[in-house]
């Protein structure tokens, strides 16, 4: 299976992510956790990119879609789960073009959710600096996931400016990838307001009912 999930900063991409990828056994890519994994070793690649990721800008495509193809080159004979790519048209044809041999991805799933909703949880949200599962600020400080106990922090770019803008780059660049996906009659979209365990039986049962 090849899907990519598609929402707005805040949406649940990555809270959805790690279960979805273990319940249908495909390997999951985190965009911005793999421009994160280069953080520590501050590598070319994060000294290029950290100045957009602060400020909540998309990272030039010329270093993104490099870095994307590459992970599903080496990662997905199993097929793949996409959060955080594409985020915008061209990004979507490069991966249609790369995967030219096949028929492309299978479904791009749309989660929706309410603005207001989403300003709330990324301000009050914090994330693992080992395995990138997000959490609502609380008491914890440590990452809960099997075997991981990574301590969790706030992201630079969960900061109001960054918030406000990440949603405006949503707005104008990845918005219209729902109408391509929807075109070319590859969209799922999901109400992603309701709980955690909600949102995760909606998306379970609307992939399988696409994949009969
Ligand atoms: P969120 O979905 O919460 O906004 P991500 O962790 O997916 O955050 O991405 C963080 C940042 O990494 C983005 O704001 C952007 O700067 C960069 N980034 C991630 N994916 C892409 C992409 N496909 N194209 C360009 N920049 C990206």
């Amino acid at each position: 299976m090849k899907l990519i999930l598609l929402g707005a900063p805040g949406a649940g991409k990555g809270t959805q992510a790690l279960s979805l990828s273990e319940k249908f056994d495909i390997p999951w890519m985190s965009s911005g956790d793999l421009f994160r994994s280069h953080r520590k070793e501050n590598t070319d690649l994060w000294k290029q990119s950290f100045g957009y990721i602060e400020k909540g800008l998309l990272v030039p495509d010329s270093i993104t879609i490099n870095m994307v193809l590459s992970w599903i080159d080496e990662n997905s004979n199993k097929g793949f789960l996409l959060d955080g790519f594409p985020r915008n048209i061209y990004q979507a044809e490069s991966l249609e073009t790369h995967l030219d041999n096949s028929s492309g991805i299978d479904k791009a799933i749309y989660i929706s959710v309410p603005d207001e909703i989403l300003i709330d949880r990324l301000s009050s949200r914090v994330v693992c600096k080992v395995c990138g599962i997000p959490y609502t600020k609380s008491d914890k400080n440590k990452c809960t996931v099997k075997a991981c106990t990574g301590e969790l922090y706030q992201r630079e770019d969960d900061k109001p400016e960054s918030i406000k803008k990440r949603l405006q780059v949503f707005m104008d660049e990845t918005k219209p990838l729902i109408e391509y996906y929807n075109f070319r009659d590859k969209l799922i979209q999901i109400d992603g307001s309701g709980t955690v365990e909600s949102v995760r039986e909606s998306l379970e049962s609307s992939i399988l009912i696409s994949n009969k």
